[in-house]
């Protein structure tokens, strides 16, 4: 990418983001290429987003079939995408219920209104904080941000929403704790993901369910990064034997198309009803159709148990990494959200793997986070682990 082409970006587009220099124009499968002709294996994948890797066939072939058909009516009318997609949605999950909207923050906001307004409807308006957890990352809308758990997010744009409570993550007695007479629920990720790939232990979030049953609290899973196949099972709760009141899904649902859902119970969907909440483009006909796809290629592809087979692989090598190099200090996470702990600063490795043609990112400082699309090859996995193990050697050396 030419300097000229980046200071122009950086002349007309705001400056939120700290961007590689690096201009991608297209991609296929787990492959990406960039303005010179490069190519990339991506272990990012829009941040776990597109885990049918890029320009799937079936899904652009769905997607422009309903582009010759329908694009977009307003939710004053009923249409067949959204109807699928939600039927497919309630009939693999707890849920009875769909609430479309168009990113991870919506769907949180979603469910932040669906927990107050439940407590409304059931005549206890005192009830309307939630308990989240720190280190947790929600979005970035005024609400969001409020129930997050980083400080980095929220600085600078105080006051935030009222009604959030921190709690460590994976800390029963903390939570307990927590617990007030004006506390309507309890929001947390079943894995952290921006919070650097953090694993709750096996018991803890049944032990949460149990405790929201006995408290009558209801329960909040931000599913937006777990979800769609992202830890193994098609939605990470289904792997800790308990189920949320509320899931929240976004990133990876229509695989890259603007989307995000909030499904819920019944007895807790039924306090929203008709002008509770909306939105404009929300499971509009030509996403529902490209996420219906989605959907219809998991089941045809049986995505999930090739994820589960080259996942269990990602790992074994990534301990071997963590074998031959003292500075690999953790490996962490599940299915094909994985990362690994450094002793060291991350970002360096970061951009040494790019100019060796592998994209991956870092959180929190120092964990190097994997999340290929759920297609990736175990001869793609093999190329990135060598990359490192040179890298982390050279580093020893240095
Ligand atoms: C990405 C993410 C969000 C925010 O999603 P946006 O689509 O960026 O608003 C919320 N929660 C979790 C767990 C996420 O990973």
């Amino acid at each position: 990418m030419t300097s000229a082409t980046i200071e122009r970006a950086n002349d007309v587009i705001a400056d939120t983001y700290k961007r590689f220099p690096v201009l991608l124009t297209r991609g296929s499968g787990c492959t990406l290429w960039d303005d010179s002709g490069r190519a990339y294996t991506d272990f990012v994948a829009g941040i776990a987003v597109c885990n049918l890797g890029h320009a799937h066939p079936q899904v652009a072939e769905a997607l422009c079939r309903q582009a010759r058909t329908l694009w977009h009516v307003s939710n004053l009318f009923y249409t067949g995408p959204q109807i699928e997609l939600a039927a497919w949605l309630t009939g693999k999950s707890f849920a009875d219920r769909v609430f479309f909207c168009n990113s991870g923050a919506e769907a949180n906001e979603a469910a932040i209104k669906l927990a107050r307004k439940y407590f409304k409807e059931a005549g206890r308006p005192e009830r309307f904080r939630i308990i989240s957890m720190q280190n947790s990352f929600h979005g970035r809308t005024m609400a969001t941000l409020s129930a997050t758990g980083q400080e980095k997010v929220k600085s600078g744009f105080a006051p935030l929403l009222e009604g959030f409570d921190f709690v460590p993550f994976d800390d029963l007695t903390a939570l307990r704790a927590a617990v007030g007479p004006a506390t309507a629920a309890v929001m947390l990720e079943p894995i952290q993901g921006e919070g650097g790939v953090r694993c709750p232990g096996p018991d803890y979030l049944k032990e949460v369910r149990a405790l929201c049953d006995e408290a009558g609290l209801l329960l909040i899973f931000d599913e937006i990064q777990t979800g769609m196949g992202r830890t193994g099972t098609l939605f990470a709760y289904e792997q800790c034997g308990a189920a949320p009141d509320i899931m929240t899904l976004a990133k990876a649902l229509a695989n890259g198309l603007p989307m995000g859902a909030m499904l819920a119970r019944e007895a807790v969907a039924a306090a929203f009803g008709p002008g509770a909440h909306a939105s404009t483009f929300g499971g509009t006909p030509i996403v529902s159709a490209a996420a219906l796809e989605v959907c219809r290629v998991f089941e045809r592809e049986d995505v999930l148990a090739h994820a589960h087979r080259v996942s269990a692989h990602f790992r074994d090598r990534l301990e071997w990494l963590k074998g031959r190099h003292p500075l690999v200090e953790e490996v962490r996470g599940r299915g094909l959200l994985l990362g690994i702990r450094l002793a060291v600063e991350g970002d360096p490795f970061v951009i040494a793997c790019m100019e060796r043609g592998f994209l991956i990112n870092c959180v929190q400082g120092n964990v190097l986070r994997f999340v290929p699309p759920l297609v990736i090859d175990a001869a793609q996995i093999d190329a990135l682990i060598d990359c490192l193990d040179e890298l982390f050697g050279r580093a020893r050396q240095a």
